[in-house]
Parts: structure tokens; C-alpha cells; sequence
């Protein structure tokens, strides 16, 4: 999903930063691209605030979907953690 920085109209991607990544393994690393700031290649990261609201809560679905993803996941790797021990 490609959205366009409000600064200088080119595309705009998730922010991302290896250190969450490893502290917080693949969860970790789905809640961060939920609730990063989005990063333009010229500007750099700007903050949802300045996008339009239309796009505002496209985001915040998405960030919510993936939120979610990110929790069943993560019950599932504990239930399937669970099953194997028995
Ligand atoms: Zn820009």
C-alpha cells in the first residue's frame, strides 16, 4: 500500500528500524509498521497528523487489521508452544 507525502507528492513507506525488529521478533516488528511514522526518501518520516484525513484512517484500519494479525499470531505461537509440550 503506497500513499503520497503530503510534503512533495512522492510515494511514502512504513518507517522501519532493525532494532525494534530484534528486540520484538516478527510482533515486534508488525506493531511497529502498524504505528510508525510513514517515511518519504526526500523528507524523511513524517507523522500521520500531516497526511489528509481521508488517508488518516485508511492507515488506521490497516494499523488496526495488522494490529490484530499481529495478536492472533501471537496467541497462536503460544498455543501451538502449549500443544507441543504435551
Ligand atoms: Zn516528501
Amino acid at each position: 500500500m503506497a500513499h503520497k507525502c503530503p510534503r512533495c507528492g512522492d510515494a511514502v513507506q512504513r518507517g522501519h528500524s532493525k532494532g525494534v525488529q530484534m528486540a520484538g521478533g516478527l510482533v515486534g516488528a508488525l506493531f511497529y509498521a502498524a504505528f510508525g511514522p510513514m517515511e518519504c526518501k526526500k523528507c524523511g518520516k513524517i507523522p500521520l497528523a500531516e497526511f489528509p484525513s481521508e488517508v488518516r484512517s485508511k492507515v488506521i484500519t490497516n494499523s488496526v487489521l495488522l494490529a490484530v494479525a499481529a495478536i492472533a499470531l501471537f496467541i497462536g505461537v503460544v498455543w501451538l508452544l502449549v500443544i507441543m509440550k504435551k
